[in-house]
Parts: C-alpha cells; structure tokens; sequence
C-alpha cells in the first residue's frame, strides 16, 4: 500500500540517462497515469556514451548525434507505453555537469510544470556519478523553487515532495539503499516490461529489473504488510529518517 499512488497529482520523473526513469520506477509510473495521474519524464541526458552499450558494440559505431536520436525515440515510445510524456534535456552524459546556467533552467522547468511529486536517483547512487550529479540538482531546484527572488522566468510554486529510487541493480549495499516505501507494481510489471523493451540500446532490463520487482516484493511483504505483492518497486522519501542523512557528503547547496 502505499499513499503515494493517487490520480490528482502532478508528477516529475527525473532520470540521469536515457531508461533510468522506467527500469526504477516503470511500474509505478504506469500506477499513477492509470489513476489518472499527470506523469512527465525529464531525462538529463541521452545515456549516449555511458548506458548504450549496443549501440558501441556496432561496427562501425555510430556518431553520438546517432546514438542520440535513436535513443530519442526510445525515451519517446517507453513513456508512451506508460502513459508519460517526456523530454530529454541533453545536458551531455558520463560526465553529467549542472552549471548553474542548467540549474535555473532546472528551475524553470519545475516552477512551469508545479509538480507535488518528484521521482529521482538515490542521493548517494555512488557508483554512478551522473545519478548522483542530476539528484543534486533536483534537489537544489525543489529547495528552491518556491522562494521569491530567485533568478527564473516563472513564480515560485510550492515545494514538490522528493522520492528517491533504486540505485542501478546490484549496487544498492554499496550505495547504502534501504528501501522504506514500496508500491506494489503486480498489476502493472508487464507495462513496465513492454515499456523497458523498447530500449534496444540497453538489451536485457526487463529480465533484471524483473528480479528486482520480485525481491522488492519480498521485503514489501515482509515488512510492510503487503501480502500478494508479487512485484513491487522501492523508494526512499527525502527528508524520512530512514535516507540516513548522516552528515556525510554527498550534495549541496
Ligand atoms: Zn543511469
């Protein structure tokens, strides 16, 4: 169970590279545009050098302005499947650099869509410095978005709640991720295969991230009274003990 399904709310799912948003949070994606939820994807950037590994494995390999469209299409027709819209911003992945031109952009973009949920990367996806680089500006921009004075060319709009997804499979130990909200994704795991099937360039998700739904079922049943779940997907809310703000570092402001 889990309150964060409704179908008044307004969603922004911000992914670092290209499938991020959909191998995570596919299934619950698909929960809140099923209730009737407005879900738009912001991807930071294609994942043309460091998540397209199909794509450098051709011979010849193809340009990045190649890689970056065929992955276009891909972001396009996964988020179709979920009932999303989306948009990449094309920031330019591994590395993915936020300056602070591209935070007010961030900003903006926020204050125009006035969203009460964002879905992002863990904080400390520490194995993967771009999922970490797009959380920090997220966060910024929702710490920010609804103080007055602050460069932008709309007004400010309420703080969004802040969600925090998977870490890439298997790393979640090392980057210290411990689920404490889960959504029950069992009626919905086949949208988010077909959905994570239309990423070409990344052969091989849907079966991974499909153990994953099925373990994250597991620890739902287990630990959140979620008898019958036979998939889920984890979160952790920003801000929630259970983040394990420590003191370490991590992120600005
Ligand atoms: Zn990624």
């Amino acid at each position: 169970m889990s309150d964060m399904i409704r179908g008044d709310r307004r969603v922004l799912v911000f992914s670092a590279h290209a499938a991020d948003f959909c191998s995570r949070a596919g299934g619950t994606i698909a929960r809140l545009t099923e209730a009737g939820s407005n879900v738009h994807i912001v991807d930071f950037t294609y994942g043309e050098r460091c998540e397209s590994p199909a794509l450098w494995a051709r011979e010849p390999v193809p340009t990045i302005a190649q890689i970056k469209a065929i992955r276009a299409r891909e972001i396009e027709a996964a988020a179709a499947v979920l009932g999303a819209t989306s948009e990449c911003l094309d920031f330019d992945d591994c590395p993915l650099v936020v300056g602070p031109e591209r935070l007010t952009q961030l900003l903006d973009l926020l204050r125009r869509h006035q969203p009460d949920l964002l879905l992002t990367h863990w904080h400390r996806d520490v194995m993967h410095p771009d999922h970490m680089a797009a959380t920090e500006a997220v966060i910024w921009a929702s710490r920010y978005c609804f103080r007055p004075g602050i460069d932008g060319e709309a007004p400010p709009v309420p703080a969004p709640e802040v969600v925090f997804y998977e870490t890439t499979l298997g790393t979640a130990p090392v980057a210290r991720y411990i689920p404490s909200l889960f959504v029950d994704i069992t009626s919905t795991i086949e949208r988010k295969r077909e959905a994570l099937e239309k990423f070409d360039a990344q052969p091989g998700l849907a079966e991974r991230y499909g153990w994953l739904a099925r373990y994250r079922a597991l620890e739902a049943q287990s630990t959140a009274w979620m008898k019958g779940c036979e998939y889920a997907e984890g979160f952790v809310r920003f801000g929630t003990e259970a983040a394990g703000f420590d003191g370490a570092p991590g992120f600005g402001p």
